[in-house]
């Protein structure tokens, strides 16, 4: 039988032993790798579930998916989601293109109530993320609107860089280089802000996020900030969450370090769901990306191009995490691995999400197929721009 609960397709772990843990749970019945909200008998939760009614009271859910029903332009609704294993609550619009699909155009905190105003005309949804191991009832009321703030129609991100942010220890390598190596990095330090700013500001070019250096005004309004440090930051615990291993070489297992390149402040925060906070914080740590002797050495800081890449594409997907992108299953800015792994100009492009939740001391990342990240939707929806 078919089963309404949206199942993630496949499960991905920071760490080698977990995605073994994964593989052996996947293989048995288990709660620790599946979602424990159900509702049997549908064929397509999408188009087969009733809607829940926007009458200001609470509902117990039997899916992690229920249906908002018909929503026109501008329409507005009070949402509240509450449960103890809920980790995220997503705001889904029927996809276009797929039958059984959602595309994600909001979110808001698990716990408190929000509101959602509708971009356009559409049947929506609410995606409820949970923890297997929670238990616990979930709950979802919808009523009627209280004061719905205004949407902004822009997001100014100020990307700062502290000043030694190249060379102390930034990409300076403390096995190999020497102190004409360090100067030389530091003349370069100039050049590489300006061209990772072109860099940022032609990405984001064609959304409603504005790029702004130090040396231009402010908007009046809220800022959000990405700042350039250069420390390198181990990854101690499973708290980290833009961390990942450098490409696997085996050939190198001393050069194996999981180090967090960057992630938004405070540590833990993750993803500002449909873009609830508009003056956040996100770091990238250029000393992560450093090499580390002849043996560890790096391709990603081999030239200026490069170092430009590596750096401006980090502080792009911390970018993303600040106005609400999740991590996405393709080859993509919002990839949790993108930098590294691939070393090329990555897009903001239509994708699965990625969502995480612990398992014990692990994080772990489900995929969920019918859960579409799709950034040119999702910023029309959140900044209220028109179609
Ligand atoms: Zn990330």
């Amino acid at each position: 039988m078919r089963r309404t609960t949206l199942r993630p397709a496949r499960r991905v772990c920071d760490r080698a032993v977990c995605v073994a843990l994964c593989a052996v749970l996947a293989s048995v019945p288990s709660p620790g790798c599946n979602l424990s909200l159900d509702l049997p008998g549908a064929e397509n939760p999408f188009r087969d579930l009733p809607p829940v009614p926007r009458d200001g009271r609470l509902h117990s859910l039997r899916a992690n998916l229920a249906p908002l029903g018909t929503l026109m332009e501008g329409q507005t609704l009070r949402l509240l989601v509450r449960g103890a294993s809920v980790t995220n609550v997503l705001i889904l619009l029927g996809d276009e293109r797929e039958d059984a699909a959602g595309v994600v155009v909001g979110g808001g905190p698990v716990g408190t109530e929000f509101e959602f105003r509708a971009a356009e005309a559409g049947s929506y949804f609410v995606f409820v993320h949970s923890d297997p191991s929670g238990g616990g009832d979930v709950q979802l009321l919808v009523g009627p609107p209280g004061q719905a703030p205004a949407s902004p129609r822009r997001q100014a991100v100020l990307v700062s860089f502290a000043p030694d942010y190249l060379t102390h220890p930034g990409l300076w390598d403390p096995i190999d280089a020497g102190e004409e190596n360090r100067a030389l990095l530091a003349s370069l330090s100039d050049l590489v802000r300006e061209e990772i700013l072109i860099e940022l500001r032609a990405l984001f070019a064609e959304t409603p996020i504005d790029i702004l250096s130090e040396e231009e005004a402010l908007p009046a309004g809220p800022v959000s900030r990405v700042t350039f440090l250069p420390d390198r930051v181990p990854a101690e615990d499973q708290d980290a969450v833009d961390a990942a291993l450098p490409v696997p070489d085996p050939s190198r297992p001393q050069c194996q370090v999981r180090v967090i390149f960057g992630e938004v402040l405070p540590r833990g925060a993750a993803v500002d769901v449909g873009n609830r906070v508009p003056d956040d914080e996100a770091v990238v740590y250029v000393g992560s990306f450093q090499g580390r002797g002849k043996e560890c050495w790096t391709s990603a800081i081999n030239s200026v191009s490069s170092v430009v890449l590596t750096l401006s594409q980090t502080a792009a997907h911390e970018i993303g995490h600040l106005v609400g992108l999740f991590h996405v299953e393709q080859i993509d800015v919002m990839n949790r691995t993108a930098t590294l792994a691939f070393l090329r100009e990555l897009p903001f492009g239509r994708g699965q999400v990625q969502l995480e939740r612990r398992r014990g001391s692990e994080r772990v990342g489900e995929v969920f197929t019918s859960v579409i990240q799709d950034p040119a939707v999702y910023f029309r929806a959140v900044f209220q721009t028109p179609r």
